[in-house]
């Protein structure tokens, strides 16, 4: 079977999508943290699918109340009423500080950013979007502008002019790991700095504050950034640096969008959403992958009164909030509860940064271990001092025996050199231990 698979997709599925390793994993089942291949092989998925199965794979409960659900109504679109719209609403919205209480429902995180993009430009009235040098806000030709990894911009966008339609990654902010944040491990690059004078967040500030006053109007419509850099690596910003962009953004009118597609529901640890690490409150939060376990759905959350703005515009989408979605959105939600997935990601993720860091300071190559709760970005460097990538062949290679040690890793990074650990938030310490130790195996290795 696993030949024919393969015949199949270099026929009929389009080339552009990639597939990880060399000799792809062709999945049958998955159960919690796990993953099983075509053999019945085992493997611990440190990437959550792809930051998405924030609960575990077919968790039981979520599975449970999908089935109940699709004996009843998939879907009717939203011309009509239905409870599980109504219920959803309301679990989703009571978990955001006021005024957030107002929910659109999307299907994916590149349309939730479309949308919010498109509130922010309707309510202010003006028209440009300032977002951050690293982010990833989606593949959609609206949100392409906003994504300033180069392997996902240049070369599409070029010669489409997808960009042109707004102004693309205007302030050049965060490249790799930042200096000063809080976590529980001590970064390569050491900042000393105390709260509220951080030297790192001045230069950025001042940076930001530039590219405001020389490269965009008087007034913005809007400023989005990830609490933390998903794609980019876990890449974190220097204390206070989001709080006073947000100032400097609301002095020029705009709206402050939280792209919470990969920070959402509990995986940062102390915090359910991501924004409330940095003591904001933006004005739209846009939610995806792990809102629905994996089940395709996205949301923008709002204020009221933006929300007003937007009541002459019929925002109509087909699928957008179906029964079946709302029903898995809810059941998610009670998983995170009642498994008290919040409280473990900050636990196991905070003693698996610990035990990472006790390799990055073994191994020249580990460049930084950087990250929250659940969150967390390995680059890989040829030494730490002048913080190189590690070539690709050989990032591949540690790559590929942890996998073939069953451990399932993400990548991330400009240079992918960056592994992304971001596992179902149902993991547990042991599975921390086997995971360290499958890797300081294929780092060894590599060493010697
Ligand atoms: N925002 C962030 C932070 C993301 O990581 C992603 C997906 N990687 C998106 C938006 C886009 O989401 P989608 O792929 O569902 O369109």
């Amino acid at each position: 079977p696993y030949e024919r698979m393969q015949k199949i997709r270099e026929q009929n599925i389009a080339s552009s999508l990639r597939t990880y390793y060399k000799k792809p994993l062709l999945l049958h089942q998955g159960h919690m943290q796990w993953l099983f291949d075509h053999e019945g092989r085992r493997y611990l998925d440190l990437f959550a699918g792809i930051v998405t199965v924030s609960v575990g794979h077919c968790h039981p409960k979520v599975t449970m109340a999908t089935q109940k659900q699709l004996a009843r109504l998939w879907h009717t679109t939203n011309i009509y009423m239905y409870p599980a719209i109504h219920e959803y609403a309301e679990k989703l919205t009571s978990l955001f500080p006021d005024p957030l209480k107002v929910v659109y429902l999307t299907n994916s995180g590149s349309e939730a950013n479309d949308l919010a993009m498109f509130m922010a430009r309707v309510h202010t009235r003006n028209f440009d979007i300032i977002c951050l040098r690293g982010g990833y806000h989606g593949g959609s030709p609206y949100t392409l502008g906003l994504t300033s990894l180069t392997p996902y911009k240049h070369g599409v966008a070029n010669g489409f002019g997808c960009t042109t339609t707004m102004l693309p990654d205007v302030f050049r902010g965060p490249w790799g790991g930042s200096h000063c944040r809080d976590s529980p491990v001590q970064t390569v690059r050491k900042c000393n700095c105390t709260e509220g004078a951080c030297h790192a967040k001045d230069q950025y500030i001042e940076q930001f504050k530039d590219t405001l006053n020389t490269s965009v109007p008087k007034t913005v419509a809007g400023f989005i950034a990830e609490p933390i850099q998903g794609v980019n690596g876990a890449v974190q910003y220097p204390r206070n640096f989001l709080k006073e962009a947000y100032q400097l953004i609301r002095e020029r009118g705009g709206l402050c969008i939280s792209d919470e597609v990969q920070t959402g529901f509990g995986r940062t640890g102390s915090h359910f959403w991501g924004f409330q690490t940095h003591g904001v409150v933006p004005d739209i939060v846009t939610l995806a992958k792990g809102i629905g376990n994996g089940f395709p759905m996205a949301a923008v959350v709002t204020t009221k009164e933006i929300a007003s703005s937007l009541a002459q515009n019929l925002h109509f989408n087909t699928f957008g909030g179906n029964p079946l979605a709302c029903v898995v959105g809810a059941a998610v939600l009670d998983a995170i509860e009642e498994d008290g997935l919040q409280k473990n990601s900050e636990d196991v993720g905070t003693y698996l940064l610990l035990e990472l860091a006790k390799l990055r300071d073994k191994f020249e190559i580990v460049g930084d271990v950087r990250g929250k709760g659940l969150m967390i970005g390995v680059e890989m460097v040829t030494d730490k001092d002048s913080r190189h990538p590690l070539p690709a062949e050989e990032i591949n290679q540690i790559w590929e025996d942890c996998k073939d040690m069953g451990v399932l890793i993400g990548r991330g990074g400009l240079y992918s050199q960056t592994f992304r650990i971001k596992p179902p938030m149902c993991i547990t310490k042991r599975d921390v231990d086997f995971a360290v130790e499958v890797f300081h195996t294929a780092l060894q290795r590599h060493v010697e």
